[in-house]
């Protein structure tokens, strides 16, 4: 386990002199099968594997639950023995804010950012990339994994690559569940068993989604489905570009994701099915067919 920033750049430097890649995995800890299965990606892509550990305060907004987010170092170091990871880097504060968070110019995630969670979470991604950008920084890592289940958060890193030209690939992984369906997350050791029953509609629906002949047109359904449950509240359900986030029916590039997220009491769930539709493989809109 290393805890400075120094110490993690010296490690990188060593291991990229020795000719070595470097994988890297960010969390925020409260390890669950999503983020061990980041890790094996990362394992099969490069040499040498980094996990981070770090809750960041930037992309927490007044009001949420950074103070009571999760937290459980024991059980994490545990449960990533034996899997291969190189690195466990746990940085403090410091580390990663030198002035302080409140001090610290902000990446800004630009449009994406104020969409969708976005427009639930003002700030929330620009907390995110200023602290993915830091850590890319210290870890020098030449491959990145981020998982589909935080399909904006996953898109908005890719755009700040793409446009901040950063060194480094990022690979997708696919979404982890637990036997009934629900997407394994941190958070949903808040919900109790009939707030667990509730949520599992929108995964319910997303599949009736994913499985209809007509995707778009059993949105609407879905969305008058969710609503009517109980113990949920909607606060999206739409489609968008796997490429670029925007909805779909603006813009029908890459493969098509349905995102939604609901709120089971305080506690605010995402999910979302990619459809394995691209624009090359339908008729798309600009042959007017669609
Ligand atoms: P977090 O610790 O919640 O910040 O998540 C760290 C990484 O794990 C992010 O790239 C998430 O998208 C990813 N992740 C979270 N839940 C899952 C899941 N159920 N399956 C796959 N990846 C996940």
């Amino acid at each position: 386990m290393i805890t400075s920033a120094q110490d993690t750049q010296a490690w990188s430097k060593r291991a990229h002199d020795a000719g070595e890649t470097i994988g890297f995995v960010p969390t925020m800890g409260s390890l669950h099968r999503g983020h061990l299965s980041l890790i094996e990606k990362a394992r099969a892509a490069a040499d040498r594997v980094v996990v981070s550990i770090f809750v960041n305060p930037l992309q927490f907004g007044p009001g949420e639950d950074f103070e009571r987010y999760p937290r459980s170092l024991e059980s994490d170091l545990e449960a990533l023995t034996d899997r291969g990871v190189d690195v466990v880097f746990t940085p403090g504060l410091s580390d990663i804010y030198p002035l302080g968070p409140e001090n610290t110019p902000t990446v800004s995630a630009g449009k994406i950012g104020d969409m969708f969670e976005g427009e639930h979470r003002p700030g929330h991604f620009d907390g995110v990339l200023t602290v993915v950008a830091r850590l890319f920084q210290l870890v020098s890592c030449d491959v990145a994994v981020f998982g589909k289940k935080d399909a904006q958060q996953l898109i908005a890193i890719e755009q700040m690559v793409a446009r901040d030209g950063l060194p480094v690939r990022i690979l997708r992984g696919d979404i982890v569940r637990d036997d009934d369906g629900l997407a394994l997350s941190s958070r949903n050791v808040y919900l109790t068993p009939e707030g667990r029953a509730h949520a599992l509609i929108l995964h319910r629906e997303l599949n009736a989604i994913r499985d209809a002949t007509d995707p778009l047109e059993r949105i609407n359904q879905a969305r008058d489905t969710v609503r009517e449950a109980p113990g949920v509240e909607l606060d999206y359900l739409e489609a968008v570009s796997g490429d670029t986030f925007t909805p779909w029916r603006d813009n029908p590039t890459g493969e098509m994701v349905v995102v939604g997220a609901i709120r089971v009491g305080t506690t605010r769930l995402l999910d979302n099915v990619w459809l394995g539709i691209d624009t090359a493989s339908r008729t798309g809109p600009a042959d007017g067919a669609q």
